[in-house]
């Protein structure tokens, strides 16, 4: 009926929205900082305005807000869980041609590519998403044929570089796949242990600032793309089927909000972040049911163009620090968040 059609026409543009919690560092430990984020339900995030239990005494009412998400990932959340709640089923989805895109949102410190990418010990979404990629195409091996292969860029200041083979920006341009990064290594994975290993060098060739030449730069988003094609026959005729996975580490977000309000001509006198900039306008215009969505505004946009939005699977994880320390970040990703619902 009409009520079902218009409710498939909203879920189709809705983003899953989470945040997680990472626990307390030791360097905020060490500077005295106190927690200024809950979570509660496994949906909720509570954020305090108050610095301590003293503060909290003395002005003798909290003062807070409550923000609620699809689900909100308290500190003690495993690698595991957070792949398996976020991005499991977008997985299943490329495997049926449906693509699929993860991105990690939050100021610098605050835990994306500990999300994203993880540590040798602990591998965080893009290596469990390849690892249970494999997996599934090894068990359905029997009905056909996959090949799996991935490209793992940058994009820092507007220019788009290989991380797995180093070298000239690459240019982008429209082909019958649309927009691709000409040049770009397609690399053809076999095993997990490898990619997992060739993950961590790409993560090693990002564009360090100048200054902090062993950091990488909070400006530079990691985009891996895995594509997965799926042949097989029946009868006589050959089924063919491809799904493309995004997951991206996007550059600091502590920027992003003072900017927002301004106007384009600025932006581009203080190089702003284009990319992160134009995501969000295209995430509210998605999310706002808008027919324009200014995907031509930056390159990150033209490279996920056919994959945001439309029928595709689309996740938010928002990182934030417990500490009070970093109240204004924390309160500015939980509103970002909030918006892209
Ligand atoms: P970002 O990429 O957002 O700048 P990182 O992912 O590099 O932040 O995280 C900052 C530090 O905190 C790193 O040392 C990282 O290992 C650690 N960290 C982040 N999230 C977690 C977590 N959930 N559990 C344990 N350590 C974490
Ligand atoms: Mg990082």
């Amino acid at each position: 009926g009409e009520v079902g059609v218009g409710t498939a026409e909203v879920a189709e543009n809705r983003i899953l929205v989470f945040v997680r919690l990472r626990p307390m560092s030791k360097k905020e430990e060490e500077a005295g900082s106190t927690s200024c984020v809950k979570i509660v339900n496994k949906k909720e995030v509570y954020l305090t305005e108050y610095a301590s239990e003293n503060d909290y005494l003395r002005l003798k009412r909290v003062r807070g807000r409550h923000f609620c998400f699809d689900s909100a990932f308290p500190d003690s959340t495993t690698q595991a869980e957070v792949y398996s709640t976020s991005t499991a089923d977008l997985v299943e989805g490329v495997l049926q041609g449906r693509n699929g895109t993860v991105f990690c949102y939050g100021a610098t410190g605050a835990g994306k590519t500990y999300t994203m990418l993880g540590t040798m010990e602990n591998p965080g979404i893009m290596v469990l998403a390849i690892k249970d990629l494999f997996s599934k195409v090894r068990q359905r091996s029997h009905d056909g044929n996959h090949s799996i292969q991935l490209s793992y860029l940058e994009i820092y200041n507007e220019t788009v570089r290989d991380l797995l083979s180093p070298g000239r920006p690459l240019h982008l341009r429209e082909d019958k796949q649309g927009i691709v990064a000409a040049g770009l290594t397609q690399y053809r994975a076999y095993s997990t242990d490898e990619v997992m290993k060739l993950l961590q060098r790409g993560n090693k060739n990002r564009t360090t600032e100048p200054t902090r030449v062993n950091e990488t730069s909070s400006r530079s988003h990691a985009i891996l793309q895995v594509v997965v094609e799926y042949r097989s026959m029946d009868g006589v005729n050959i089924v063919t089927r491809v799904g493309k996975l995004s997951l991206i580490d996007l550059a600091g977000s502590e920027r992003a909000m003072a900017t927002e309000q301004r106007t384009q001509r600025s932006i581009e006198g203080a190089n702003i972040n284009r990319s992160l900039l134009t995501l969000s306008s295209c995430i509210n215009a998605l999310v706002e049911g808008k027919k324009h969505i200014p995907y031509r505004n930056s390159k990150l946009t033209q490279l996920l163009k056919d994959s945001l939005g439309g029928s595709c699977n689309t996740v938010m994880v928002a990182n934030i620090s417990p500490s009070n320390l970093s109240y204004g970040e924390t309160q500015n990703t939980l509103h970002w968040a909030d918006r892209a619902k």
